[in-house]
């Protein structure tokens, strides 16, 4: 995943405008994260001073489990970011860091690093998910079951034994 971005290096422009796509070719990883291998990243590098910029939105898809009702479903997520363009990585900064080489950024580490930061701990295949009956398991957004009617109170089975 690189970035060639010599020629706004060595012009005299500001900003740079960025829309790339990227595929992720790490096996390991992507099965670890149950990812897209198609990521996109979108934004501008800006030049400021001697420094760079990079505010950026990256873009991926994840395949998680519904916590309501355990169905799988693909999940797109966006995630900002802003990132420092730097020739060697400063290990005292805790700001996410591009390392450029050549005019060339090396995205891996920084696309990865934010895929784990912005992976979603609990997800719902829709806002209104039913989930599945805890008494017969089903999917309450695909069928209807009738534990309903037959769950009942307690207090309601002493009143139906008095009115016998
Ligand atoms: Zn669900
Ligand atoms: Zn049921």
């Amino acid at each position: 995943m690189l970035l060639k971005i010599n020629k706004f290096l060595s012009s005299d422009d500001v900003s740079l405008k960025v829309n790339e796509s990227f595929t992720i070719d790490d096996e390991e990883f992507l099965k670890e994260t149950r990812l897209d291998k198609n990521v996109l990243i979108t934004g501008e590098i800006y030049r400021i001073k001697d420094s760079l910029t990079f505010s950026g939105k990256l873009e991926y898809v994840i395949t998680v489990e519904c916590a309501r009702c355990l169905k799988e479903f693909d999940k797109k997520i966006e995630t900002k970011f802003l990132a420092d363009l730097v020739e060697e990585e400063d290990m005292e900064s805790d700001n996410l860091q591009m390392v450029i080489t050549d005019g060339t950024i090396k995205m891996d580490e920084a696309i990865k690093q934010l895929i784990y930061l912005s992976m979603p701990m609990k997800s719902l295949c829709r806002d209104d998910c039913k989930g599945i009956c805890p008494n017969c398991g089903v999917n309450l957004n695909e069928e209807t079951c009738k534990c309903e009617n037959s769950i009942t109170d307690p207090r309601f089975d002493k009143l139906k034994d008095l009115l016998k």
